[in-house]
């Protein structure tokens, strides 16, 4: 089938589907057929891209040149960036096709893609879409533009679990790298030093295939990693008899359902029969991350938040009695009650007499929480964990249930990862009784993708 084709038929399904799953934020149907004409162009000339006619869709907190990025917030709803964030960039020079931004919750905060002024986008896999269930988030609106075919792969970003969380949820491959070997800039920042672009594809191979595309140091963006990236080749066979991979008891957490439980100590007895070493391990502080998480979340929100003023760009409200009333109102206006109280808490966490306590303590306890990653990968290669505690909840459950605890569930298993910077892959392991999917994780220590990888093709 030609890309044009392919393209045309896609949108037409798309305009279809999305009806009821509510995806994305804006389509970009002209520039992608466009774009189809181009690659059928390429490929009649002998002249392929690699990514030539690979649909493509791009979470709305990646900027794209030309199409609006919002965010999913009132704050930004007519900001049209001028140039791409460069993971995209590469994705598009690489012959890939954008067919739109996708939804998330506003500014990545959240793990429902419930929070956005597009309204929630649906699970895929609902089994009543009159009921349906959350899709999970905050990259929710690009796991389920994958889970629906409605492209190949999507752009997430995982700061605390947003790209692995709707992944599990929607039954996909979702991936979060090491830090700093993929750019972050033109990611709309959230929290700069756990933030990471990450990847939502079908297949562990699709996967891969994006990730060398997109992975190398960037000059507009000095914590990428300087060392020339090297694409990485799925191993030809895994030495399992060397191959030890550690089950961290405390993932075994209060909520985590039977379903999942099983799925994990199957996974475990499979890996075992393959010849693996399995162990059982200890990470105390994996309880204490979901406390640092929020703590150094509010404190990097709270500063990174100072740029919406209403002054260069985004929102501006109608004040001019004075300069400070403008910044207030433009925020009271611009911003949901999750991103306020995210900015209210920071500016707690920072204020002088409370800086020692919370903000440099939170920092203290995250280095144990990296050591303790650190310790885990002196004695094992891999760890294998639930991705989410149990399959994606009903939509209405977790609106009524909307509360800080809500997020300490979620990120439970993926914001460890995140305070430590180490590579992490969600895969869809089976259909839980309710018919939804359920995934694993498996972390291993930075650098480790080619492990990561191919240990997670191996259990796909
Ligand atoms: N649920 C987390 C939060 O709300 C995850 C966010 C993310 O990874 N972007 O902070």
């Amino acid at each position: 089938i030609c890309p044009k084709e392919l393209t045309i038929k896609t949108f037409s399904r798309i305009k279809e589907d999305n009806k009821k799953l509510n995806v994305f934020t804006a389509l970009t149907e002209d520039h992608a057929i466009r774009k189809a004409g181009e690659s059928a162009m390429r490929i009649n000339d002998g002249k392929k891209l690699p990514l030539d006619g690979i649909l493509v869709s791009v979470k709305d907190n990646f900027c794209t040149k030309s199409v609006p990025t919002t965010c999913a917030s009132k704050m930004l709803k007519n900001f049209t960036p001028t140039y791409n964030a460069t993971v995209y960039d590469k994705l598009e020079k690489a012959g890939a096709i954008l067919v739109g931004k996708t939804n998330l919750d506003e500014f990545g905060m959240g793990s429902g893609c419930i929070d956005s002024i597009f309204g929630s986008s649906k699970n895929f896999w609902s089994e009543d879409y009159n009921n349906p269930r959350i899709c999970g988030g905050s990259s929710g609106g690009s796991a389920t533009s994958v889970a629906a075919g409605f492209c190949m792969a999507s752009l997430g970003s995982d700061t605390g679990g947003s790209t692995r969380n709707p992944a599990s949820y929607c039954g996909v491959v979702g991936f979060k790298p090491t830090y700093g070997l993929l750019s972050r800039h033109g990611l709309i920042p959230l929290v700069n030093s756990m933030d990471v672009p990450g990847i939502l594809t079908k297949s562990v191979d699709d996967c891969l295939q994006i990730f060398n595309t997109i992975a190398g140091p960037d000059k507009l963006d000095s914590t990428t990693i300087k060392k020339p990236f090297n694409p990485i080749e799925l191993l030809k066979q895994i030495d399992f008899k060397n191959l030890k991979v550690g089950i961290p008891r405390e993932y075994n957490c209060e909520g985590l359902t039977s379903e999942v439980l099983e799925a994990w100590t199957k996974m475990a007895d499979f890996l075992e029969e393959n010849g693996a070493q399995i162990h059982e391990i200890s990470m105390p502080y994996t309880t204490s991350s979901i406390f640092v998480y929020s703590i150094l979340n509010q404190c990097e929100v709270s500063s990174n938040f100072s740029r919406y003023d209403g002054i260069e760009y985004g929102h501006r409200a109608d004040d001019e009695t004075s300069t400070e009333n403008l910044y207030a109102k433009t925020r009271a206006e611009g911003f949901n009650n999750v991103v306020k109280n995210r900015i209210f808490a920071g500016n707690y966490f920072l204020l002088r007499k409370n800086y020692d306590k919370y903000f440099l303590k939170a920092l203290k306890v995250r280095r144990l929480v990296s050591d303790d990653f650190s310790k885990a990968f002196k004695n094992v290669d891999l760890l294998l964990t639930p991705t989410t505690l149990s399959d994606a909840p009903l939509l209405n459950e977790f609106v009524k249930n909307h509360n800080r605890d809500q997020c300490a569930v979620q990120d439970f298993c993926t914001c460890p990862a995140n305070m430590a910077g180490i590579p992490s892959i969600t895969i869809p392991v089976k259909l839980s009784s309710n018919k939804l999917p359920i995934s694993l994780q498996l972390m291993g220590p930075n650098f480790s993708e080619q492990l990561l990888f191919s240990t997670a093709k191996f259990i796909e």
